[in-house]
């Protein structure tokens, strides 16, 4: 039997060919995935959207994904790791700024040394907030007794993209050798959650070669993974990187928008009270990009607050924004962008994934920070 779009919008249970035509929605079709997507958000989360204060580590990385401007190979790139009182300053610039949450994101690295490091550093911060922060890790594929070093330590959400859920595309994303292995990256998933980390995944969106297809496969592994959160955003080329040449295969910057959107509401209408980052990548290609994601279904938002001098160097893409800027220039907008689009700010709040503590109360476990 055909459907119309809005019977399509409004199904039960949602098939790969509904995600499919819910992807190519254009016009009126467009604004009532929109419309629905937002009256889940209010109904499933509210309009309240809570902050992750992004430190960027460092940019020294093991890896070469083939799209990413802070790989290994990337001589260009000067390399900076952020000393221990520029971490425990951002964390207190959190804190002054009433945070609820800092993301520490980094390249990727699994020496001895940096797990040690970034251990002694979760105490320290779990000890300046006096627990009151709430600590995301976005540091790539680790063993599981690094991450149940971490999560003992006080970090408790783990953002780790699977990038693209379709094997064959990822490996045409990344060099083919055992440090860049699909099904690596699959096992640290679960790693991630049996240490009992609430867990985040993502994929990048308009990749070349990307099919709607591979797209709606990827809300479907979110699904079937049952995540916690999802972090996700247009790819964006950087020029210094090997992904740069498929250039030619790429749809424009604004389609790679639209669709970055149009995965975002198909996402919320899928999982309903999971936590959707609105990504930085969106904010490069339109100024308002990560407050339309919000509007059309996001409720978390990542403010760069590492210290000004080095995140000029966190370029993982071409045309990052705000590298030039202090934090405080970005924090001082928060709340009037977020009211321009009827939304406000959980200060002090974690903001942890609604979808997560319905599971723990499932399972009788009780969770406070
Ligand atoms: N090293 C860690 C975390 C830092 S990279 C990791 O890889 O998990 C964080 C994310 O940046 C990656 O997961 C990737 O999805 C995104 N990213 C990297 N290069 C990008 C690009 N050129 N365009 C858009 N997103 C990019
Ligand atoms: Fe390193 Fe992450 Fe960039 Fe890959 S995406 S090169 S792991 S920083």
């Amino acid at each position: 039997m055909l459907c119309n779009f809005k019977d399509i919008i409004n199904k039960k249970v949602l098939e790969k060919q509904d995600l499919i035509t819910m992807l190519n929605a254009e016009g009126d079709d467009k604004v009532l995935l929109f419309k629905k997507s937002r009256e889940i958000t209010d109904s499933a989360i509210g309009n309240k959207v809570h902050l992750r204060g992004l430190i960027e580590y460092s940019n020294v990385c093991v890896k070469d994904c083939l799209y990413c401007g802070i790989r290994k190979s990337n001589r260009k790139q000067e390399r900076y790791t952020l000393l221990d009182d520029e971490v425990t300053q951002c964390a207190q610039y959190a804190l002054d700024n009433n945070y609820g949450s800092i993301v520490i994101q980094a390249g990727e690295r699994t020496d001895a040394v940096f797990i040690a490091k970034i251990t002694g550093l979760l105490k320290e911060i779990h000890k300046i907030s006096k627990g009151a922060l709430g600590i995301t890790l976005s540091l790539g594929e680790q063993s599981p007794d690094t991450y149940k070093a971490w999560f003992d330590a006080g970090a408790h959400r783990y953002l780790l993209r699977i990038e693209s859920s379709t094997k064959q595309l990822y490996n045409t994303i990344h060099p083919n050798n055992a440090l860049h292995d699909f099904d690596n990256r699959m096992a640290s998933l679960h790693n991630i959650r049996k240490a009992g980390f609430q867990l985040g995944t993502g994929v990048m969106i308009g990749l070349p070669h990307q099919s709607m297809e591979n797209l709606a496969d990827d809300l479907l592994f979110f699904q079937a993974l049952d995540v916690d959160m999802v972090g996700m955003g247009p790819y964006i080329e950087h020029s210094d990187t090997p992904l740069f040449e498929a250039g030619h295969l790429l749809k424009t910057k604004q389609e790679r928008l639209n669709l970055a959107f149009k995965m975002i509401a198909t996402l919320r209408i899928l999982m309903k009270d999971i936590n959707i980052a609105a990504a930085t990548a969106l904010q490069a290609i339109d100024p308002m990009g990560r407050e339309k994601a919000i509007k059309y279904g996001a409720n978390i938002l990542m403010p760069n607050i590492t210290t000004g001098n080095f995140r000029n160097n966190y370029k993982l893409y071409d045309g990052k924004p705000c590298t030039d800027e202090n934090p405080a220039d970005c924090n001082a907008c928060i709340d009037v962008r977020m009211g321009m689009i009827g939304s406000s700010v959980g200060y002090h709040e974690w903001g942890d994934s609604k979808h997560f503590k319905k599971k723990q109360t499932k399972n009788n476990i009780v969770w406070e920070p």
